[in-house]
């Protein structure tokens, strides 16, 4: 009897996926009908802009769809998960046409990392960016757009998917538009080829939209060979792990835990390393501040060379 119920269970536990592989799976799908939605509305022509802290604090009819399809999808197949998205929004019905139930098959056939097979939904926490670099998306710089669904378990930043609606927008109508990246720590990151910035050369990339004094006297003292500045915490992973900068150095509040949450699982997930100005981890948990207030240093490679010529006025200007 005993051998029997033995067997019947190691059965069941490998037709039944962990729970962290189903919910990156349908996550997946959920940014990939994000990206449509993203589209949809830019092709529709209004954006229906609003200012939330100020002219360079943007919402778009798209951060507000896409943050509705992605909580309403996610809570609909996790009901204990807690989902903390940017926007703020009515609590109101969520239109059926913005559900998701799919998911991507291929990530449900991967076994999850030992350490997180017995995780429980309760467990989880979901930060949810529905359109990073909303500024650029509203000025029309539609690759630095991405949508964000990070996974944190135990305040760490576990897994995520990084979707690109508008990735090859420059590469003719032929082209495939859009890219998911998707990674969970222990398990790698996959979705594009992971890329060596150029060896010997120094590289930064940091915001065009959100600079002050202090992120460029930052930059200044880091001497770097050439400057990047984009629009969206997402893409500026995208940068690092494609070798296209070797920092993102960001030193002001600003970002947001759903900014960094799912560009760090995918980082750390290639070996990468993502911490505020002065070093310190980012924390995930629901009770966390939701302001990254002592910015940002993220690198593929070489973290130590960066981090340690940060000045340490910088870091004194910037409060955790
Ligand atoms: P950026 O690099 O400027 O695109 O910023 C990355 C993310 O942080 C985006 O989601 C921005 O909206 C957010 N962010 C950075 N600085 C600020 C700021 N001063 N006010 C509002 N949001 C900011
Ligand atoms: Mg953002
Ligand atoms: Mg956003």
């Amino acid at each position: 009897m005993f051998k029997f119920a033995f067997c019947f269970f190691s059965a069941f536990s490998m037709a039944s996926p962990a729970l962290l592989m189903r919910v990156v799976a349908s996550a997946y799908s959920v940014a990939e009908k994000a990206a449509t939605i993203v589209r949809n509305v830019m092709s529709a022509g209004d954006l229906g802009i609003v200012e939330k802290a100020g002219p360079s604090d943007l919402q778009t009819k798209a951060d507000r769809l896409v943050q509705m399809s992605i909580c309403a999808s996610l809570a609909r197949k996790f009901p204990k998960v807690t989902i903390i998205g940017e926007e703020e929004l009515p609590n109101d019905d969520v239109s059926e046409d913005l559900i998701e139930d799919g998911h991507c098959e291929e990530i449900l056939k991967k076994p999850c990392p030992a350490q997180y097979t017995g995780i429980k939904e309760e467990e989880l926490v979901i930060w949810v960016d529905p359109l990073d670099g909303t500024k650029e998306y509203t000025e029309g710089l539609l690759d630095h757009v991405t949508v964000l669904i990070g996974i944190a378990y135990g305040g760490k930043a576990i897994a995520g998917v990084i979707n690109q609606p508008y990735y090859n927008y420059e590469a003719g109508a032929n082209a495939v538009l859009g890219r998911t990246i998707w990674g969970v720590l222990g398990m790698g990151a996959f979705g594009f080829q992971l890329t060596e910035a150029p060896a010997g050369k120094h590289i930064v990339v940091t915001t065009r939209s959100h600079s002050s004094a202090l992120v460029n006297e930052c930059i200044t003292a880091l001497n770097p060979d050439h400057v990047i500045r984009v629009g969206g915490a997402g893409n500026k992973i995208i940068q690092l792990i494609e070798g296209k900068a070797s920092a993102y150095v960001f030193a002001s509040p600003g970002c947001k835990k759903w900014d960094t949450c799912a560009p760090e699982a995918i980082l750390h997930a290639v070996g990468g390393k993502i911490t505020d100005i002065r070093g310190n981890s980012f924390q995930y948990n629901k009770e966390v501040k939701h302001m990254n207030s002592a910015g940002v240093l993220a690198t593929l490679r070489n973290y130590d060379y960066y981090a340690s010529r940060i000045p340490n006025t910088v870091k004194e200007s910037l409060v955790p």
